[in-house]
């Protein structure tokens, strides 16, 4: 049996979504813009998904607009709302240097429009210091764009905080809140945010579903044109099935809280459990700042993660890196460079995520697995 700890990247869908998306992939065909009664079914079911998301993101359902993934939500959150703005002596967009692709990426386009684009510094355990925004903070800045959780070393920024710097100068202030939602498996605390984005395959809902939540009076210009769906944000026709099953496991997430004790203690589990076998010392990168209650991330100094995720991999252990693979071999991850790692640490940080479905027995047998294939790596090298 395999033991998946990779929740971080995606999670399996819940058979709960996977059956009240049946129908919408089988039977019900309409579309939910069309008038007859197939298309007013299509449209009420939609209705329905929106009004259980952004319930428990805490927003208004005419605020809520599904899209077809975290990435495209967070691009439509920057690139739609650079797109809007009229006001030239706002020319300046601040990302946090440590934020996932589809933030970081959208760079090269901003700056193509004409915008200059500042990072903010983060600490040593990925978290955004706040001083360090408000430092950059001035009344040129158009939007500051600050992930609420690192997906590679489980960090929560203090998303409220950073919102209040971003107002006191008028700047708009969008999290990334890919890894949180549903928060603590339940609804999303206060964030402070203009702009929020989400995805449903890291809370057991179906990959290739996403939503914007855009607060009243903000303005974007959709990035993608063509019709008028989700009010004149996001043309084409809407993922049906997909927004079903998200609400779905947005439901069974509220439901069952106990999921995040449960995560919590197969983690902490497992980083017992390496402390006492592992033929090295285990540098946990986040000690001291909140975290994700799923997360473990480390490095075993001298070991590539490319080297131990391989052999993990043949071991039956499904872990990550967090960072993207490209030709065949693992980049430095730019998250650890930007907390101040060199490159050759960068290319050793491990991300084990665990999900709801480990059990702390499960937890230690993997901790095992790793000293077992550390102490193997070293013999090589003998
Ligand atoms: N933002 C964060 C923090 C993520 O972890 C991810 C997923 O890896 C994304 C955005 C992208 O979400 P999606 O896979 O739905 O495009």
């Amino acid at each position: 049996m395999r033991l998946y700890l990779d929740a971080a990247a995606t999670t399996p869908l819940l058979p709960e979504a996977a059956e009240a998306m049946r129908p919408w992939l089988e039977q019900e065909h309409g579309n939910p813009s069309s008038l007859h009664a197939e298309g007013r079914r299509a449209k009420l079911a939609l209705d329905e998904a929106r009004e259980t998301v952004s319930n428990a993101l805490g927003c208004m359902f005419g605020e809520l607009h599904f899209t077809s993934s975290g990435t495209e939500a967070a691009n439509l959150a920057i690139i739609g709302l650079a797109l809007h703005n009229t006001d030239f002596a706002r020319n300046r967009v601040i990302l946090g240097a440590a934020e996932h692709h589809c933030v970081l990426h959208t760079r090269e386009t901003l700056e193509r429009l004409g915008y200059r684009v500042d990072l903010c510094a983060v600490n040593r355990e990925g978290g955004v210091n706040p001083a360090a925004l408000e430092n950059l903070m001035a009344a040129d800045v158009l939007l500051v764009s600050m992930m609420h959780a690192n997906n590679e070393l489980g960090t929560i920024n203090p998303v409220a905080l950073l919102a209040d710097l971003a107002h006191s100068q008028g700047a708009i202030f969008h999290t990334d809140a890919v890894q949180t939602f549903p928060f603590d498996g339940g609804n999303m605390p206060e964030t402070g945010a203009d702009l929020l984005s989400v995805s449903a395959h890291k809370l057991y809902g179906p990959k290739g579903v996403g939503a914007l939540a855009v607060k009243a009076g903000v303005k974007l210009k959709p990035v993608m044109v063509g019709g008028g769906q989700e009010r004149e944000l996001r043309a084409g026709t809407e993922n049906v099935a997909g927004a079903v099953g998200f609400a779905e496991a947005v439901k069974w997430c509220q439901a069952n809280p106990i999921a995040k004790a449960t995560r919590e203690a197969a983690r902490d589990a497992f980083r017992r459990r390496l402390e006492q076998a592992s033929p090295i010392v285990p540098q946990w990168t986040v000690m001291d700042s909140p975290m994700l209650g799923g997360h473990a991330h480390l490095r075993l100094p001298g070991i590539s993660a490319e080297t131990m995720l391989i052999r993990l991999d043949r071991m039956g252990v499904s872990a990550s890196s967090g960072a993207a693979c490209s030709s065949g071999s693992l980049e430095p991850s730019h998250v650890l460079l930007a907390c101040g790692y060199s490159m050759e640490e960068a290319k050793e940080g491990l991300r084990f995520s665990f999900g709801k479905g480990i059990s702390t027995s499960e937890a230690e047998k993997a901790a095992e697995l790793v000293a077992e294939a550390a102490e193997e790596i070293l013999k090589t090298r003998t």
